[in-house]
C-alpha cells in the first residue's frame, strides 16, 4: 500500500522487516490482506504474551463495553480498576508475600521507567542511576540515559545524564564477576563514579541480546544495593508477566525488589497499560506530584484483570511455560551445536530464548527468509545479530515445533549458502525485497 511510503515517517522499525499489510490476528497465527498465514514469534515485542485477541479476555471486554463501563478515567477509582487492584493483590502480591503499592502511571513501558527513576531520585535525593551495558528501559530521555544501544542514544540530540552504566552478568567473558568491580568503584571514594540513588536492571535483557543474568549475580547486586543504601529497580516490562517461566521473572531468585516496572504483556490484550510498584516506605509521592492523562486505560484493567485470573490462579500456567521453554532451549541448542561452528550460543530463561547468530547480516538473511515462509521473528541485540524467540506463551506444542522447524529450515539454508561463497543470494521474489539500509 503506497499510503505507508506517502505520508508515514521514515522511523517506521518493525514495519520494515515485514512489509505486508496484516489485516487479523488470532491466538499465535497473524494474516496479511493477501491471505497469507504467519506464525507470530514476534508477539508485540513481548506484549502479546497470552496471544492475539485472546478470547477469554475478549469476552470480557466486549461485555465491559457492550455494558457502558468506564474507558478513560484519568485516575478516578472505577469498578474495573479496583477489581484489577483486588486480583493483582490476591493472586500475585499476597501469595508471594510481597508488600507493595501500586502506581498507575502514563501507558507505556517508558512512562514507568521514568516514575521509577524520578521516584528513586526523590528518596535518595541523589542525581545518578546505575544501568548496565546492553539495558533497554525506553526511549524518552530520562530512560533513554540508561539505554545502552548507540542508535538509539543518537537519536537524543542532547546530553543524556544522571546514568552511569556498569558490565552486565557476562559483559567481560563467563569467569569474570561484573558485580566485584561494581561494588568496588561504589566502596572506592576515588572511582569517579558517583553514589547513585538505585541501580535499574534487567534479569533477562531482551532489546540487549536475550541475556540471562545468573541468579547469583541477581542475588549479589541485591546485596551491594543494601550495602550501599542504594535503591533496587528491576525492570520487568519485557521479562516480566510470565515470559521466563514465573510471572515476576526473579520470583525463583530469591530478591525483593525496592522499585518494580511493569508494562508489555501487562494487560494481556496488547492495551497500553503500565504500573510501577514499590515497597510502601517508598511511598513518598505528594498528590498529583506525579501525572498523566492515560493512566487510567480502564479497558486494559479489565484484560489485567481477566488473565491474572485466568493464567495465574494456580501454577499450571507457569509449569506450562517452563515446558514449553525448556523444549526451546533443547531445540535451540541443538540447532547451535549443528549449525553454529562454535561461533553461535544461546543464553535465555523459560520462553525467552535467544540465537546469537554473531553476524546481524547473517542473522538478518534468516529472519527474512523464515519470514518468507510464514514465520515472523526478529532480532535484537547491539548489532541486531541475535533471533529473538518471543512467541506466545499460550502456543500450541505443534505450532512451537513448526515455528522451531521453519527456523531451523532457514538457518540450514543461509549457512549452506555462505559457506558455498554465494554471497548475492536472492531469497525473495520481487515483493519481498526490503531496502537496505
Ligand atoms: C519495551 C521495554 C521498555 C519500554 O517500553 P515502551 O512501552 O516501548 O516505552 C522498557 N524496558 C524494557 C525492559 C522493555 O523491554
Amino acid at each position: 500500500m503506497k499510503i505507508f511510503e506517502e505520508i508515514e515517517s521514515e522511523v517506521q522499525s518493525y514495519a520494515r522487516s515485514f512489509p505486508r499489510v496484516f489485516n487479523k490476528a488470532q491466538g499465535e497465527y497473524l494474516y496479511d490482506t493477501e491471505g497469507n498465514q504467519y506464525l507470530d514469534f514476534l508477539a508485540g515485542a513481548g506484549t502479546l504474551n497470552y496471544g492475539h485477541n485472546n478470547p477469554i479476555f475478549k469476552k470480557e471486554l466486549l461485555k465491559y463495553i457492550e455494558s457502558d463501563g468506564i474507558t478513560h478515567g484519568l485516575d478516578l477509582h472505577t469498578n474495573a480498576k479496583g477489581n484489577f487492584l483486588n486480583t493483582f493483590n490476591d493472586k500475585i502480591l499476597k501469595p508471594r508475600n510481597m508488600d507493595y503499592m501500586v502506581q498507575f502511571t502514563g501507558p507505556t513501558g517508558a512512562n514507568a521507567v521514568e516514575t521509577a527513576m524520578k521516584l528513586a531520585r526523590k528518596i535518595k535525593q541523589r542525581e545518578t542511576i546505575i544501568s548496565f551495558t546492553n539495558g533497554y528501559h525506553g526511549v524518552t530521555l530520562g530512560a533513554l540515559a540508561s539505554t545502552g544501544n548507540q542508535h538509539h542514544r543518537g537519536g537524543a540530540g542532547m546530553l543524556l545524564t544522571g546514568v552511569d552504566t556498569l558490565p552486565y552478568d557476562g559483559y567481560m567473558g563467563d569467569d569474570i564477576d561484573t558485580t566485584a568491580y561494581l561494588d568496588k568503584v561504589l566502596t572506592d571514594s576515588s572511582s569517579g563514579v558517583d553514589h547513585p540513588a538505585a541501580i535499574i536492571v534487567e534479569t533477562v535483557q531482551g532489546e540487549g541480546g536475550i541475556t540471562a543474568a545468573s541468579f547469583s549475580w541477581l542475588q549479589n547486586i541485591e546485596k551491594i544495593c543494601k550495602k550501599h543504601d542504594i535503591l533496587l529497580i528491576v525492570d520487568d516490562i519485557q521479562a516480566g508477566c510470565g515470559r521466563t517461566g514465573t510471572f515476576f521473572s526473579f520470583d525463583e531468585v530469591g530478591i525483593q525488589p525496592d522499585i518494580i516496572t511493569m508494562s508489555k504483556s501487562l494487560s494481556g490484550y496488547g492495551l497500553p497499560f503500565a504500573i510501577v510498584l514499590f515497597k510502601p516506605e517508598h511511598d513518598i509521592w505528594k498528590p498529583g506530584e506525579h501525572n498523566g492523562t492515560f493512566r487510567g486505560n480502564n479497558l486494559a484493567f479489565v484484560t489485567a484483570e481477566a488473565a491474572i485470573n485466568h493464567y495465574w490462579s494456580d501454577d499450571l500456567f507457569s509449569k506450562e511455560v517452563k515446558r514449553k521453554g525448556k523444549y526451546m532451549y533443547d531445540r535451540i541448542n541443538k540447532i547451535i551445536d549443528q549449525y553454529g561452528e562454535g561461533n553461535f550460543s544461546s543464553r535465555g530463561r523459560g520462553m525467552f530464548q535467544g540465537i546469537n547468530c554473531v553476524s546481524g547480516e547473517l542473522a538478518s538473511k534468516i529472519t527474512k527468509l523464515a519470514f518468507k515462509n510464514g514465520l515472523m521473528i526478529e532480532t535484537s541485540g547491539a548489532d541486531d545479530h541475535v533471533i529473538k524467540f518471543l512467541c506466545p506463551l499460550t502456543i500450541s506444542d505443534q505450532n512451537l515445533k513448526r515455528g522451531i522447524d521453519i527456523l531451523e529450515d532457514a538457518i540450514e539454508t543461509v549457512c549452506a549458502k555462505v559457506k558455498n561463497f554465494d554471497e548475492e543470494v536472492d531469497y525473495f521474489d520481487e515483493n519481498y525485497e526490503v531496502e537496505e539500509e
